[in-house]
């Protein structure tokens, strides 16, 4: 599917990509960008992640999936947005956008774009402005009465 030609480019894209934001190129590291950046916008949690490199034949430990997740969020390559404590999922679409999260299936996906009003937003305190805005709206399969 995917000749050695295309290959190279990745890999040599995902080096560039680290090489830009100050973060080395480890093998481990380009194994997981090539994993996250290889396939459109995604969104996925590192357990998730963990499990595609284990079929990809890469070695790794989820402790350091999560490192790299967290160190490439830092560095501005992923967004990561928590739904819960216990549940984060990495965006390799940085730009501003909204989530639906649906519940039972625990997926994340990207909002129909268009601009969200919020009537009655309350000021932020004295000296603050606010930074940003993410919407996560929780959906399930409507309930028939
Ligand atoms: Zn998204």
């Amino acid at each position: 599917m995917i000749d050695s030609r295309t290959d190279m480019n990745l890999l040599e894209d995902n080096c560039s990509r680290l090489r830009a934001v100050n973060l080395r190129p480890t093998k481990q590291r380009l194994a997981l960008a090539d994993l996250l950046f290889a396939k459109g916008d995604r969104h996925v949690s590192a357990e998730n992640l963990f499990e595609e490199a284990k079929q990809a034949g890469v070695a790794i430990s989820l402790a350091t999936v999560y490192n790299t997740l967290h160190q490439f969020t830092e560095s501005k390559l992923l967004k990561a947005i928590a739904i819960d404590s216990n549940r984060t999922y990495f965006d390799t679409n940085v730009g501003d956008h909204n989530h639906f999260y649906i519940e039972g299936t625990d997926e994340l996906i990207d909002m129909p774009e268009c601009e969200i009003r919020i009537e009655n937003l309350p000021s932020p305190p004295e000296g603050m402005e606010i930074s940003g805005m993410d919407i996560v709206v929780r959906i399930r399969p409507s309930r028939k009465s």
